[in-house]
C-alpha cells in the first residue's frame, strides 16, 4: 500500500523532489510511513527503473518519475528552481564523439547552473 501512494505521491507532486518532500506528501494525506521507509522505497523504486536519481551540487539529491528520454536540467543558483529541457542537438555532437571513440550514447543528462537575468 505504501509503495503505490509514494508512487502516486510523486506523481501528484511533479518532479525533482527531495526524499523529504515525498515524506511530508505522504503524511498529509494520512500516512504513517517513516522517511527511513521512503528512502528504503525511493532505492527500490530506483531499481526497478520506475523512478530517476538526480544529484545536484545545489539542492541535492532528488527523484522524479522514469521518463525513459534523455533529459537535462538548468537549476537556479539563488531560488532552487529546476528547469528541464531536451538538447537533441547536444546529443547528436555526443554520438558524434562517442562513434569516434568506437561506442555510443545510452544516455546523457546536463546539470547547467543558472543566475536568472531576466
Ligand atoms: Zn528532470
Amino acid at each position: 500500500m505504501h509503495a503505490y501512494a509514494l508512487l502516486a505521491e510523486a506523481k501528484e507532486q511533479g518532479s525533482h523532489l527531495t526524499a523529504e518532500d515525498m515524506f511530508r506528501g505522504m503524511l498529509e494525506i494520512g500516512s504513517r510511513i517513516s522517511l527511513s521507509t521512503v528512502y528504503r522505497m525511493l532505492s527500490d523504486f530506483e531499481i526497478a527503473g520506475l523512478i530517476e536519481r538526480q544529484r545536484f551540487l545545489k539542492g541535492g539529491v532528488r527523484f522524479e518519475l522514469a521518463s525513459g528520454d534523455s533529459h537535462s536540467h538548468l537549476i537556479d543558483e539563488h531560488t532552487g528552481d529546476i528547469v528541464e529541457f531536451r538538447a537533441e542537438d547536444f546529443g547528436l555532437q555526443l554520438g558524434k564523439i562517442a562513434a569516434h571513440y568506437g561506442c555510443e550514447v545510452e544516455k546523457f543528462t546536463l546539470s547547467i547552473y543558472i543566475t536568472r537575468t531576466r
